[in-house]
């Protein structure tokens, strides 16, 4: 298997850890962003324990120059970006009658137009070279939408559109580009919703459970392999059957 040097925005957080450790399973060398430097160093010396050695650069990717900034340590540290995950996000949860700008703004700068910052630097070296694999990471809730997360759902169904017009542009290039939407996963982000709402979710899964964060990194995985270079513009679903979509 060819090795290849891959950046997985919020590789700190639940699922990017995953995420990053599926990565270097497949022998990739790999890169994620922080912001917080002892929070960071914390998780790097965790992984390092877990047999894991995971380049750290700094980075907001709300922030087209740090984006680049960050692109381009990765570029002079492990060599020129192949594989992209773009999956750092948040939300900021309220219905939209009490919503403020700033709840607004900070999810569609976090989730969305992260995908320009990130993905802009890497993308021409990518054509270049002739092999890339771009993979978002949406949500169910950006194809259903979600009460309270109009924000949120915006922000992860324009991940979509980014995907289909981006996998177009890039096809004869060598370079996939696809979008995984993730159902609940057993994550901070979903533990921090009150139990009473969560076992309502669980309920309504055909499997009864939540995901793991490593049924996830399953999924980039397999749209990162080399084998998979003919699946592009598509959507994953990874939910547990909660929504079974066309
Ligand atoms: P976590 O909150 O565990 O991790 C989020 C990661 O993103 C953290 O590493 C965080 O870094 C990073 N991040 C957030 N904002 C920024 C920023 N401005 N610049 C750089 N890094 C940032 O979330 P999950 O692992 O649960 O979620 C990962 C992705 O999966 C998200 O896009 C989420 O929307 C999506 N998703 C999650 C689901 C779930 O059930 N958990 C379901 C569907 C989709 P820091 O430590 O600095 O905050």
């Amino acid at each position: 298997m060819t090795s290849r040097v891959a950046l997985v925005t919020g590789g700190t957080g639940g699922i990017g850890t995953a995420i990053v450790k599926r990565l270097a399973d497949m022998g990739h060398k790999v890169a994620t962003n922080y912001r917080n430097e002892e929070k960071a160093r914390a998780w790097q010396d965790k992984m390092k324990a877990d047999g894991y050695d995971v380049a750290l650069v700094k980075g907001d990717v709300t922030s087209p120059e740090e984006a680049e900034a960050m692109v381009r340590e990765v570029e002079s540290t492990l060599g020129p970006v192949d594989i992209l995950v773009n999956n750092a996000g948040i939300t900021r949860d309220g219905t939209f009658h009490k919503m403020k700008a700033d709840q607004w703004g900070d999810v569609i700068n976090t989730n969305l137009n992260s995908v320009f910052n990130v993905t802009r630097p890497v993308i021409e070296g990518m054509r270049e070279r002739k092999w890339g694999r771009v993979i978002q990471i949406s949500s169910i809730n950006g194809l259903k939408g979600q009460y309270g997360q109009a924000n949120y759902a915006a922000a992860k169904a324009g991940m979509h559109g980014f995907t289909i017009s981006l996998a177009r542009e890039n096809a004869r290039n060598g370079v996939t580009v696809n979008t995984i939407s993730p159902g609940y996963i057993a994550t901070d982000m979903v533990m921090a919703v009150p139990e009473e709402v969560r076992a309502k979710i669980v309920a309504d899964i055909p499997t009864g459970r939540l995901g793991t964060p490593e049924e996830i990194a399953y999924g980039v995985g397999f749209l990162a392999d080399e084998q998979a270079s003919w699946i592009t513009g598509s959507n994953l679903d990874i939910n547990g059957g909660h929504h079974m979509g066309w």
